[in-house]
Protein backbone atom coordinates (compact mmCIF):
# COMPACT_ATOMS: atom_id res chain seq x y z
CA UNK A 1 0.00 0.00 0.00
CA UNK A 2 1.38 3.48 -0.61
CA UNK A 3 2.00 5.74 2.12
CA UNK A 4 -0.45 7.90 2.97
CA UNK A 5 -0.97 10.91 5.19
CA UNK A 6 -3.56 10.06 7.78
CA UNK A 7 -6.28 13.02 9.28
CA UNK A 8 -9.41 12.27 11.53
CA UNK A 9 -11.20 15.34 11.86
CA UNK A 10 -13.42 16.17 14.72
CA UNK A 11 -16.25 17.68 12.61
CA UNK A 12 -17.93 18.18 9.50
CA UNK A 13 -16.82 21.05 8.86
CA UNK A 14 -13.06 20.50 9.75
CA UNK A 15 -13.56 17.49 7.28
CA UNK A 16 -15.01 18.99 4.42
CA UNK A 17 -12.46 21.99 4.77
CA UNK A 18 -9.89 19.69 4.55
CA UNK A 19 -11.13 17.22 1.76
CA UNK A 20 -12.11 20.54 -0.28
CA UNK A 21 -8.45 22.10 -0.01
CA UNK A 22 -7.08 18.78 -0.67
CA UNK A 23 -9.13 18.16 -3.45
CA UNK A 24 -8.81 14.64 -5.52
CA UNK A 25 -5.45 13.88 -3.50
CA UNK A 26 -8.32 13.20 -0.94
CA UNK A 27 -10.04 9.68 -0.02
CA UNK A 28 -12.69 9.54 2.35
CA UNK A 29 -12.82 6.86 5.09
CA UNK A 30 -16.27 5.50 6.41
CA UNK A 31 -16.04 2.18 7.96
CA UNK A 32 -13.64 1.02 6.16
CA UNK A 33 -15.44 -2.76 4.50
CA UNK A 34 -14.59 -1.67 1.47
CA UNK A 35 -12.12 1.66 0.86
CA UNK A 36 -9.27 -0.51 2.74
CA UNK A 37 -9.90 -3.07 0.41
CA UNK A 38 -9.72 -0.51 -2.08
CA UNK A 39 -6.35 1.39 -0.67
CA UNK A 40 -4.49 -2.42 -0.38
CA UNK A 41 -5.35 -3.16 -4.14
CA UNK A 42 -3.90 0.29 -4.98
CA UNK A 43 -7.36 1.29 -6.84
CA UNK A 44 -6.84 4.25 -4.93
CA UNK A 45 -3.69 5.84 -4.64
CA UNK A 46 -4.71 9.28 -2.27
CA UNK A 47 -2.39 11.14 -0.11
CA UNK A 48 -4.38 11.84 2.06
CA UNK A 49 -7.30 9.48 3.80
CA UNK A 50 -9.64 11.71 6.10
CA UNK A 51 -11.07 9.47 8.25
CA UNK A 52 -14.77 10.68 9.37
CA UNK A 53 -14.23 8.35 12.14
CA UNK A 54 -14.26 10.57 15.22
CA UNK A 55 -16.66 12.79 14.16
CA UNK A 56 -19.13 12.64 16.98
CA UNK A 57 -22.33 15.27 14.76
CA UNK A 58 -22.31 12.00 12.47
CA UNK A 59 -23.03 9.61 14.94
CA UNK A 60 -26.58 8.26 16.47
CA UNK A 61 -30.29 7.85 15.18
CA UNK A 62 -33.11 10.60 16.18
CA UNK A 63 -36.46 10.18 15.61
CA UNK A 64 -38.59 13.35 15.42
CA UNK A 65 -41.41 12.03 13.38
CA UNK A 66 -39.32 10.97 10.74
CA UNK A 67 -35.96 9.29 11.02
CA UNK A 68 -32.65 10.82 10.88
CA UNK A 69 -29.46 8.70 10.68
CA UNK A 70 -26.07 10.02 11.30
CA UNK A 71 -23.68 8.85 8.31
CA UNK A 72 -21.74 6.93 11.13
CA UNK A 73 -24.34 4.89 12.27
CA UNK A 74 -23.13 1.14 11.21
CA UNK A 75 -25.57 -1.38 9.58
CA UNK A 76 -25.49 -3.49 12.67
CA UNK A 77 -27.07 -0.72 14.73
CA UNK A 78 -29.59 -0.57 12.51
CA UNK A 79 -30.75 -4.30 12.67
CA UNK A 80 -30.43 -3.90 16.31
CA UNK A 81 -31.92 -0.76 17.17
CA UNK A 82 -35.66 -0.99 18.88
CA UNK A 83 -37.18 1.65 17.22
CA UNK A 84 -35.97 1.19 13.78
CA UNK A 85 -37.21 -2.59 14.26
CA UNK A 86 -40.79 -1.25 15.26
CA UNK A 87 -40.72 2.04 13.28
CA UNK A 88 -38.75 1.53 9.80
CA UNK A 89 -38.77 -2.61 9.95
CA UNK A 90 -38.13 -2.45 6.07
CA UNK A 91 -34.89 -0.87 6.62
CA UNK A 92 -34.03 -2.85 9.71
CA UNK A 93 -34.40 -6.50 7.77
CA UNK A 94 -32.46 -5.48 5.09
CA UNK A 95 -29.55 -4.24 7.22
CA UNK A 96 -29.57 -7.57 8.84
CA UNK A 97 -28.88 -9.15 5.27
CA UNK A 98 -25.61 -7.58 5.02
CA UNK A 99 -22.77 -9.87 4.83
CA UNK A 100 -22.04 -10.75 7.68
CA UNK A 101 -22.23 -9.42 11.50
CA UNK A 102 -18.37 -8.73 11.19
CA UNK A 103 -19.10 -6.12 8.04
CA UNK A 104 -22.25 -5.13 9.57
CA UNK A 105 -20.58 -3.96 12.66
CA UNK A 106 -18.12 -2.04 11.13
CA UNK A 107 -19.48 -0.53 7.72
CA UNK A 108 -21.70 2.32 8.15
CA UNK A 109 -25.14 3.43 6.85
CA UNK A 110 -23.03 6.70 4.96
CA UNK A 111 -20.50 4.30 3.88
CA UNK A 112 -23.19 2.03 2.04
CA UNK A 113 -25.32 4.88 0.44
CA UNK A 114 -21.77 6.78 -0.55
CA UNK A 115 -20.08 3.71 -2.22
CA UNK A 116 -22.82 3.50 -4.71
CA UNK A 117 -22.72 0.26 -5.44
CA UNK A 118 -25.41 -1.25 -7.14
CA UNK A 119 -24.89 -4.84 -5.28
CA UNK A 120 -25.99 -3.44 -1.74
CA UNK A 121 -29.01 -3.76 0.22
CA UNK A 122 -29.64 -1.15 2.49
CA UNK A 123 -29.94 1.63 -0.83
CA UNK A 124 -32.90 -0.40 -2.36
CA UNK A 125 -34.30 -0.32 1.43
CA UNK A 126 -33.73 3.40 1.28
CA UNK A 127 -34.91 3.96 -1.87
CA UNK A 128 -38.28 2.27 -1.38
CA UNK A 129 -38.87 3.77 1.73
CA UNK A 130 -38.43 7.59 -0.03
CA UNK A 131 -35.32 8.53 1.82
CA UNK A 132 -33.42 11.91 1.42
CA UNK A 133 -29.41 11.94 1.37
CA UNK A 134 -27.61 15.13 3.41
CA UNK A 135 -24.95 16.28 1.87
CA UNK A 136 -22.55 18.32 3.74
CA UNK A 137 -19.76 20.82 1.84
CA UNK A 138 -17.90 23.44 2.50
CA UNK A 139 -20.79 26.02 1.05
CA UNK A 140 -23.36 24.33 4.10
CA UNK A 141 -25.73 21.07 3.70
CA UNK A 142 -27.96 20.10 1.00
CA UNK A 143 -30.76 17.18 0.89
CA UNK A 144 -31.00 15.48 -2.21
CA UNK A 145 -33.93 12.64 -2.51
CA UNK A 146 -32.35 9.21 -2.27
CA UNK A 147 -33.59 8.71 -5.76
CA UNK A 148 -32.13 11.53 -7.56
CA UNK A 149 -28.58 10.51 -5.43
CA UNK A 150 -27.28 8.02 -7.88
CA UNK A 151 -26.18 8.71 -11.32
CA UNK A 152 -24.43 5.34 -12.08
CA UNK A 153 -22.60 2.40 -10.71
CA UNK A 154 -20.11 4.14 -7.80
CA UNK A 155 -21.39 7.38 -9.09
CA UNK A 156 -23.67 10.06 -7.26
CA UNK A 157 -24.08 13.83 -7.51
CA UNK A 158 -21.52 14.34 -4.56
CA UNK A 159 -18.96 16.71 -5.73
CA UNK A 160 -15.65 17.24 -5.13
CA UNK A 161 -15.43 18.22 -0.88
CA UNK A 162 -18.71 16.77 -0.46
CA UNK A 163 -19.70 13.76 2.02
CA UNK A 164 -22.45 12.09 3.16
CA UNK A 165 -23.33 13.50 6.43
CA UNK A 166 -26.74 10.91 7.32
CA UNK A 167 -30.05 9.97 5.87
CA UNK A 168 -33.74 11.20 6.52
CA UNK A 169 -36.26 8.77 6.22
CA UNK A 170 -40.35 9.77 6.35
CA UNK A 171 -42.12 7.33 8.65
CA UNK A 172 -44.47 5.01 7.11
CA UNK A 173 -48.35 5.47 6.97
CA UNK A 174 -50.43 3.51 9.25
CA UNK A 175 -51.20 0.22 7.84
CA UNK A 176 -48.05 -0.20 5.83
CA UNK A 177 -46.14 -3.33 5.57
CA UNK A 178 -42.00 -3.63 4.33
CA UNK A 179 -40.43 -6.45 3.38
CA UNK A 180 -36.72 -6.95 1.49
CA UNK A 181 -35.86 -9.89 0.02
CA UNK A 182 -32.17 -11.41 -0.78
CA UNK A 183 -31.21 -13.74 -3.79
CA UNK A 184 -27.56 -14.76 -3.10
CA UNK A 185 -25.45 -17.79 -4.26
CA UNK A 186 -23.05 -19.67 -2.56
CA UNK A 187 -22.86 -18.13 1.09
CA UNK A 188 -26.10 -15.84 1.94
CA UNK A 189 -23.42 -13.54 3.10
CA UNK A 190 -22.43 -12.81 -0.05
CA UNK A 191 -23.56 -9.93 -1.83
CA UNK A 192 -27.16 -10.42 -3.99
CA UNK A 193 -27.57 -11.98 -7.52
CA UNK A 194 -30.28 -9.87 -6.99
CA UNK A 195 -33.04 -7.88 -4.17
CA UNK A 196 -36.19 -6.01 -3.71
CA UNK A 197 -37.31 -4.36 -1.02
CA UNK A 198 -41.56 -3.73 -1.08
CA UNK A 199 -43.74 -0.87 0.71
CA UNK A 200 -47.38 -1.63 0.48
CA UNK A 201 -50.19 0.85 2.56
CA UNK A 202 -53.57 -1.12 2.90
CA UNK A 203 -56.97 0.69 3.57
CA UNK A 204 -57.50 -1.77 6.85
CA UNK A 205 -61.13 -1.94 6.04
CA UNK A 206 -60.93 -3.38 3.05
CA UNK A 207 -57.60 -5.00 2.47
CA UNK A 208 -57.22 -3.04 -0.70
CA UNK A 209 -53.69 -1.96 -1.36
CA UNK A 210 -53.87 2.26 -1.30
CA UNK A 211 -49.71 2.81 -2.40
CA UNK A 212 -47.54 0.45 -3.14
CA UNK A 213 -43.63 1.28 -4.35
CA UNK A 214 -40.85 -1.89 -5.39
CA UNK A 215 -37.36 -0.98 -6.18
CA UNK A 216 -35.13 -3.61 -7.05
CA UNK A 217 -31.36 -3.84 -6.34
CA UNK A 218 -28.33 -5.14 -8.44
CA UNK A 219 -30.99 -4.56 -11.44
CA UNK A 220 -29.23 -1.89 -13.14
CA UNK A 221 -26.52 0.86 -12.60
CA UNK A 222 -28.86 2.38 -10.01
CA UNK A 223 -31.47 0.98 -7.45
CA UNK A 224 -34.83 0.64 -10.01
CA UNK A 225 -37.81 2.19 -8.91
CA UNK A 226 -40.46 -0.47 -10.61
CA UNK A 227 -43.51 1.39 -12.24
CA UNK A 228 -44.96 -1.92 -12.55
CA UNK A 229 -45.89 -1.83 -8.94
CA UNK A 230 -48.49 0.99 -9.16
CA UNK A 231 -51.35 -1.23 -10.88
CA UNK A 232 -51.68 -3.07 -7.20
CA UNK A 233 -52.84 0.35 -6.09
CA UNK A 234 -57.01 -0.19 -5.81
CA UNK A 235 -56.43 -2.66 -7.77
CA UNK A 236 -56.79 -6.97 -7.38
CA UNK A 237 -53.94 -7.78 -5.96
CA UNK A 238 -54.47 -11.50 -6.05
CA UNK A 239 -51.94 -14.14 -6.68
CA UNK A 240 -51.91 -13.93 -10.02
CA UNK A 241 -51.99 -10.61 -10.15
CA UNK A 242 -48.84 -9.96 -8.24
CA UNK A 243 -47.07 -12.52 -10.20
CA UNK A 244 -48.35 -10.59 -13.55
CA UNK A 245 -46.24 -7.35 -11.48
CA UNK A 246 -43.58 -8.65 -11.04
CA UNK A 247 -42.69 -10.31 -14.49
CA UNK A 248 -43.67 -6.78 -15.70
CA UNK A 249 -41.11 -5.33 -12.92
CA UNK A 250 -38.35 -7.78 -13.67
CA UNK A 251 -38.89 -6.33 -17.50
CA UNK A 252 -38.45 -2.61 -16.47
CA UNK A 253 -34.56 -3.91 -14.85
CA UNK A 254 -31.35 -3.49 -16.83
CA UNK A 255 -28.79 -6.21 -14.62
CA UNK A 256 -26.18 -7.03 -16.14
CA UNK A 257 -24.07 -10.15 -16.78
CA UNK A 258 -21.10 -10.59 -14.65
CA UNK A 259 -19.81 -13.36 -12.08
CA UNK A 260 -23.31 -13.70 -10.36
CA UNK A 261 -24.95 -15.13 -13.69
CA UNK A 262 -25.99 -13.39 -17.15
CA UNK A 263 -29.16 -11.31 -17.76
CA UNK A 264 -31.28 -13.75 -18.49
CA UNK A 265 -30.77 -15.45 -15.01
CA UNK A 266 -30.64 -11.99 -13.00
CA UNK A 267 -34.42 -11.08 -14.60
CA UNK A 268 -35.75 -14.35 -13.54
CA UNK A 269 -34.31 -13.57 -9.84
CA UNK A 270 -35.55 -10.46 -10.18
CA UNK A 271 -39.18 -11.92 -11.04
CA UNK A 272 -39.18 -14.06 -8.19
CA UNK A 273 -37.72 -11.61 -5.14
CA UNK A 274 -40.01 -8.92 -6.31
CA UNK A 275 -43.55 -11.38 -6.29
CA UNK A 276 -41.88 -12.70 -3.00
CA UNK A 277 -41.21 -8.82 -1.48
CA UNK A 278 -44.66 -7.90 -2.89
CA UNK A 279 -46.76 -11.25 -1.13
CA UNK A 280 -44.95 -10.49 2.29
CA UNK A 281 -45.20 -6.72 2.33
CA UNK A 282 -48.94 -7.18 2.21
CA UNK A 283 -49.47 -9.58 4.48
CA UNK A 284 -47.42 -7.84 7.35
CA UNK A 285 -49.41 -4.36 6.19
CA UNK A 286 -52.56 -6.54 6.66
CA UNK A 287 -52.01 -7.92 9.95
C1 LIG B 1 -17.26 -9.37 2.29
C2 LIG B 1 -18.29 -8.27 2.18
C3 LIG B 1 -19.59 -8.61 1.84
C4 LIG B 1 -20.55 -7.61 1.74
N1 LIG B 1 -21.84 -7.96 1.42
C5 LIG B 1 -22.80 -7.01 1.36
C6 LIG B 1 -24.15 -7.34 1.07
O1 LIG B 1 -24.51 -8.49 0.90
N2 LIG B 1 -25.06 -6.33 1.02
C7 LIG B 1 -24.71 -5.03 1.24
O2 LIG B 1 -25.57 -4.17 1.20
N3 LIG B 1 -23.43 -4.68 1.53
C8 LIG B 1 -22.48 -5.64 1.60
N4 LIG B 1 -21.20 -5.29 1.92
C9 LIG B 1 -20.91 -3.89 2.31
C10 LIG B 1 -20.63 -2.98 1.14
O3 LIG B 1 -20.10 -3.63 0.02
C11 LIG B 1 -19.65 -1.87 1.55
O4 LIG B 1 -18.42 -2.47 1.96
C12 LIG B 1 -20.14 -0.99 2.68
O5 LIG B 1 -21.47 -0.63 2.47
C13 LIG B 1 -19.30 0.28 2.76
O6 LIG B 1 -19.55 0.95 3.99
P1 LIG B 1 -18.34 1.57 4.81
O7 LIG B 1 -18.89 2.47 5.87
O8 LIG B 1 -17.41 0.50 5.28
O9 LIG B 1 -17.65 2.48 3.72
P2 LIG B 1 -16.10 2.58 3.31
O10 LIG B 1 -15.59 1.25 2.95
O11 LIG B 1 -15.37 3.36 4.33
O12 LIG B 1 -16.24 3.51 2.02
C14 LIG B 1 -16.84 3.04 0.82
C15 LIG B 1 -16.80 4.19 -0.21
O13 LIG B 1 -17.65 5.26 0.22
C16 LIG B 1 -16.89 6.46 0.49
N5 LIG B 1 -17.46 6.99 1.75
C17 LIG B 1 -17.61 6.33 2.94
N6 LIG B 1 -18.30 7.07 3.82
C18 LIG B 1 -18.61 8.23 3.18
C19 LIG B 1 -19.34 9.40 3.55
N7 LIG B 1 -19.94 9.52 4.75
N8 LIG B 1 -19.46 10.39 2.64
C20 LIG B 1 -18.88 10.29 1.41
N9 LIG B 1 -18.19 9.21 1.00
C21 LIG B 1 -18.07 8.18 1.88
C22 LIG B 1 -15.44 6.03 0.57
O14 LIG B 1 -14.57 7.06 0.13
C23 LIG B 1 -15.42 4.82 -0.37
O15 LIG B 1 -15.32 5.27 -1.70
C24 LIG B 1 -20.20 -6.26 1.99
C25 LIG B 1 -18.89 -5.92 2.31
C26 LIG B 1 -17.93 -6.90 2.41
C27 LIG B 1 -16.53 -6.52 2.78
Amino acid sequence: MRPFEYIRPASVAEAVGILSERGEDAFVLGGGSAAVVMLRLGVVRPECVVDLGGIEEMRGLRRNGGLHIGALASIRSLELDVGVRAAYPLLAEAASQVANVRVRNVATLGGAVAYGEPQTDTPTALTASGASVRIAGVSGERSVPINEFYVGPYETVLEQGEIVSGIDVPEPAPHTGGCHVKFTVGSPENKPVANASALVTVDPSSGACTAARVVMGAAGPVPVVANAAGALVGGEASPERIKEIAAAAAEEADPIEDLRGPEWYKRRILRIVVERALICALQRART
